[in-house]
């Protein structure tokens, strides 16, 4: 039977939906071989994300841990407090964000184990199945029997576990102290106050052919009316247009958004690797011939620089 710990994801006061679609990747395993998930919530003043994270259906306890030196997600903080709070856990999970890719390695590494990461579908209690050569295949991968189980669970495939759960929610003590090494000393975020990219229903990417950074500002008046988050083609972002962490795609973000719009973008198979699991795929292109076709559900042969100003006028 499996004894599954997640760890929250939170910026202090709202949960990523991230963890909730951890939870499910958790429900997969319980289901093929039974046992509790529980959810850890680390970070300062924390109640009401831990009273959030109770909401999630399927979720036993919620144990949350509020320490000063545990407020900002610094790995060299966080890993050895997850490392002390998995005692007695077969399995230690996180969203496969930025946050989790940042902050598992090193617990893994403290549990003195290998750590296994993007599980995209649950085979049993310890094999997975997990995309690599950005998703032109899939490897099968199994933890040796007796080693905790680490892993992140790719946000892109599994849907958020819903609400209407009821977890008990259990004060613990931090067991660890400040690693003294590592400071917090701010968050810079490219995407300024929209949707986080990863778990965002809507987002509106833009490419080369915007032209400049200024030219880029027209696509976040329109995500802005949309509330989508924001992504970028790797071109977009080699010219300077907007910072990295947008980035969609192979070497960037793989998304899974209800609706993925490009404008400007060619299509080329790195950037489609970051969004094979959207739900409608909207293209804008001023080339008939531009590959983004061949993917898209609906595709408009159009210069974006027409499209973005109408359909600012049309959103009101
Ligand atoms: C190892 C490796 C990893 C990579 N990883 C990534 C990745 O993670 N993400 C990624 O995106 N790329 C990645 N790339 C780069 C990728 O191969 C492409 O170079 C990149 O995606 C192209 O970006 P783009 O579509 O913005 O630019 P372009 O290919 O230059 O396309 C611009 C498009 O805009 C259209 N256009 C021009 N003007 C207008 C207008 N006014 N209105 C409408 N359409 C217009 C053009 O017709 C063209 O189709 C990677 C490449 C390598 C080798």
């Amino acid at each position: 039977m499996s004894k599954i710990l997640i760890i929250a994801e939170h910026d202090g006061d709202t949960l990523n939906p991230g963890t909730a679609k951890a939870v499910s990747c958790a429900k997969a395993i319980t289901e093929s071989a039974g046992g509790d998930i529980d959810i850890l919530v680390l970070g300062d003043n924390i109640a009401d994300v831990a009273s959030q994270a109770a909401a999630i259906d399927g979720v036993a306890t919620v144990h949350a841990t509020s320490a000063a030196h545990l407020a900002a997600p610094l790995a060299a903080n966080w890993a050895a407090e997850i490392a002390a709070a998995a005692e007695g856990y077969s399995h230690v999970l996180a969203p496969s964000s930025t946050f989790g890719k940042d902050v598992l390695p090193r617990a893994a590494a403290l549990l003195g184990v290998n750590m296994v990461s993007d599980i995209a579908s649950v085979d049993g209690e310890r094999s997975f199945k997990r995309p690599v050569y950005a998703g032109n295949a899939i490897a099968e991968v199994s933890v040796p029997d007796g080693d905790t189980v680490v892993a992140t669970a790719r946000t892109a495939s599994w849907p958020a576990a819903t609400e209407g759960g009821n977890a008990t929610i259990n004060e613990r003590p931090a067991e660890t102290e400040d690693a003294g090494h590592t400071r917090y000393v701010g968050l810079e975020s490219g995407g300024g106050d929209r949707p986080d990219l990863q778990t965002a229903r809507i987002v509106l990417s833009g490419g080369r052919a915007f032209g400049s950074a200024e030219n880029f500002e027209q696509l976040y008046t329109v995500a802005d009316k949309l509330k989508a988050g924001v992504g970028a083609s790797r071109a977009a972002v080699d010219a300077g247009y907007v910072p990295n962490d947008m980035q969609v795609g192979q070497t960037g973000k793989i998304i899974a958004p209800e609706l993925y719009m490009a404008f400007g973008i060619s299509g080329a198979i790195q950037h489609i690797t970051g969004i094979k699991d959207a739900g409608t795929i909207v293209a804008v292109n001023k080339d008939a011939d531009a590959p983004i076709f061949e993917i898209a559900d609906i595709g408009l042969v159009a210069d974006l620089f027409k499209v973005l100003p109408e359909l600012e006028q049309q959103l009101g």
